[in-house]
């Protein structure tokens, strides 16, 4: 199934997405919903983020290919950081470049969207957690990345964490592919099969670091491929099974 959320006549709506037919839902999608009647067709809505995660849990450095591009070794474990709630934007919306930067990158993403309250889980529970997969641009102030030796400017601007267009809840997070393109051109294109830490283990290992909220979001880390956009680019994240995720990068 997939879950969205979108503007329509001003309304803020939950909604299931069936091809190009959407039917509104009320209720909470993490516990009780139900699906309504009203069907309007995707394009006479205007797409909002799919969930508004209260935190980003990002991981760095998870692709064997992206270590061995930045010529760093395979971590023994996941190396975390946080993006702010502040930083969610939806599909179309706008991603500022920063006053700040001279050097703006994309990082396509696997999004992972916690469904249920998640502390101490094994990796073979993890599962139970997860609501649903979205796309993910972890959008990177690189310059500042290098300059502060910590991310928290870096990959916290407002507009840096697009997410969309939906929540796929039917889907295999070891064996999908991801694809970035900037301008319509291949960037980025990677399995998930090369994760050196797949997804149960990271939702295992984050849940013993710090409790996990439904609809909070992980970002799995980026694959090989990497690089600078800017303003006037239009970045899109494209994960099979998913969807894509379109946002132009405009000066702020
Ligand atoms: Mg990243």
């Amino acid at each position: 199934m997939k879950f969205i959320r979108f503007e329509k006549d001003g309304q803020l709506c939950q909604g299931l997405l069936t091809g190009t037919e959407v039917q509104k839902i009320t209720g909470d999608i993490f516990s009780d919903y139900t699906i309504g009647k009203e069907c309007f067709g995707l394009g006479e809505v205007a797409l909002l983020p799919p969930c508004m995660p209260a935190k980003i849990v990002a991981v760095g450095l998870n692709y064997r290919g992206h270590a061995q591009e930045m010529k760093m070794d395979i971590p023994d474990e996941p190396l975390l950081f946080l993006k702010p709630s502040t930083a969610v934007i939806g599909p179309g919306a706008a991603i500022i470049y920063p006053k700040m930067s001279q050097r703006v990158d994309y990082e396509g993403e696997l999004g992972v969207v916690i469904g249920k309250l998640c502390i101490n889980v094994s990796e073979q529970d993890a599962p139970d957690y997860i609501f649903g997969y979205t796309c993910l641009n972890d959008v990177t102030a690189r310059d500042l990345q290098k300059k502060d030796g910590q991310f928290t400017r870096a990959k916290g601007f407002d507009t840096f964490c697009p997410i969309g267009p939906c929540i796929e809840t039917e889907l295999d997070p070891s064996a999908s592919i991801i694809e970035t393109l900037l301008n319509g051109q291949l960037r980025q294109k990677t399995s998930t099969a090369d994760f050196i830490f797949p997804v149960y283990r990271l939702v295992s290992f984050i849940s013993q670091v710090m409790t996990l909220m439904p609809g909070d979001v992980i970002a799995t880390g980026t694959p090989s491929g990497i690089g600078p956009m800017q303003p006037g680019d239009e970045v899109e994240v494209r994960i099979s099974g998913i969807g894509s995720l379109h946002n132009r990068v405009v000066v702020a």
